[in-house]
């Protein structure tokens, strides 16, 4: 069994199901993800875990015990929430030092942990300081050197970079990745952030509607998600439908709006399926065989440009990274191409319907 094991969790409001048979094993000391938009089920199933909602059915189980019958402070889990919820009355030291207390641990061993905790998160220097006299960054530490004090068997962490500004949020990514590692716990994060779930976490769980639309490292489901909604929730993606009309052991051909592509081979059947193409694997190509387009739109974004193209297959989004010198402006006529291997066939997506 892994070391949290998450079976058939399902969570129902009223016939609705918010989370439904969710499924998961996370390894012991890995980071995991919960991503997904808004409303898809990822508070709620993180809930479950703390023991703060209780399951309708399904089961969890960390380190071989299972947790239904365990009460929320009864499962040792270290928990960092959105608004850290420090004590502003409490100097940083007592706030790290609460849970210890809590669990009646001497005062020599408390002072050590505490010690140890703030040095984990870099905060030593300001153990005496209270929180309303800190920046968000700095009050993210607290809370983190609090929730990992108590040395717990599992870290849950709910959109804990979501107050910050951009420059700090990726800072502290880098952050809490050193602190997660160092510590060696096992971590479950919420974020509905792909940039955050995918500089994080060994493996992300991408949700849809309460359930799992797929799970893998970062960059499989970056580089290989399996339907066009993952493609387009992580990163930016041209998604096109289209129709597969033939197929070898070689390759495909896939006609999108009257226009032939080729393909890596495919597994689908043949009839219609989605295209899906990174901006970054579209190259600008002088060649006249490649596809004609109008640049529509240009956005500069400092280490790259971002275009928009008209094209015979339909607008498409096309990024080039910043060399130094300006990219085809709108109105510039130009001819797009890409390797095959990067085109995804991917299946037309089936609405994902909450049972
Ligand atoms: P967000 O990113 O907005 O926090 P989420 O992915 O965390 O969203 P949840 O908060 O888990 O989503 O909610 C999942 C679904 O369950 C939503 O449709 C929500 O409205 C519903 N829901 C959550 N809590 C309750 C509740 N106590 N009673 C009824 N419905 C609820």
């Amino acid at each position: 069994m892994a070391f949290l094991e998450l079976q058939g969790l399902t969570k129902l409001y009223n016939n609705f199901p918010a989370v439904s048979d969710f499924n998961l094993k996370v390894d012991k000391g890995s980071f995991v993800s919960l991503l997904g938009p808004s409303g898809c089920g990822k508070t709620t199933t993180l809930q479950m875990i703390a023991g703060f909602t209780e399951p309708s059915s399904g089961s969890i189980f960390l380190n071989g015990k299972d947790l239904s019958n365990i009460p929320a402070r009864k499962r040792g889990l270290g928990i960092v929430f959105q608004s850290y919820a420090l004590f502003m009355h409490m100097t940083v030291a007592e706030n790290v030092a609460f849970g210890l207390e809590m669990r009646k641990i001497d005062r020599g061993e408390r002072e050590n942990r505490v010690a140890e905790a703030l040095e984990l998160v870099h905060l030593s220097h300001l153990a005496d300081r209270y929180p309303v006299a800190m920046s968000g960054g700095q009050r993210q530490r607290v809370a983190l050197a609090r929730a990992l004090v108590i040395e717990p068997e599992l870290l849950l962490l709910d959109e804990p970079l979501s107050n910050l500004d951009a420059k700090l949020r990726e800072e502290m990514q880098l952050e809490l990745r050193r602190i997660q590692q160092e510590a060696g716990v096992t971590t479950v994060m919420v974020t509905h952030d792909q940039s955050e779930a995918m500089a994080l976490s060994d493996s992300v769980v991408v949700m849809e509607n309460g359930k799992v639309r797929q799970e893998a490292t970062p960059f499989d489901v970056y580089e290989t998600p399996t339907s066009p909604f993952v493609s387009n929730f992580l990163g930016k993606s041209n998604n096109m439908q289209a129709e597969l009309i033939s197929k070898t052991p070689e390759g495909a051909i896939i006609e999108c709006n009257g226009i032939r592509l080729e393909s890596d081979p495919v597994l689908l059947p043949q009839g219609p399926v989605v295209i899906a193409l990174r901006p970054e694997r579209i190259e600008i190509a002088s060649s006249a065989t490649d596809i004609p387009g109008k640049v529509t739109e240009r956005v500069f974004l400092g280490s790259q440009w971002l275009l928009k193209v008209e094209t015979g297959l339909g607008e498409l989004l096309v990024t080039r990274r910043n060399i130094g010198h300006q990219e085809a402006a709108p109105g510039d006529q130009v001819f797009l191409g890409w390797d095959r291997k990067h085109l995804r066939i991917l299946p037309v997506e089936e609405k994902v319907s909450r049972t």
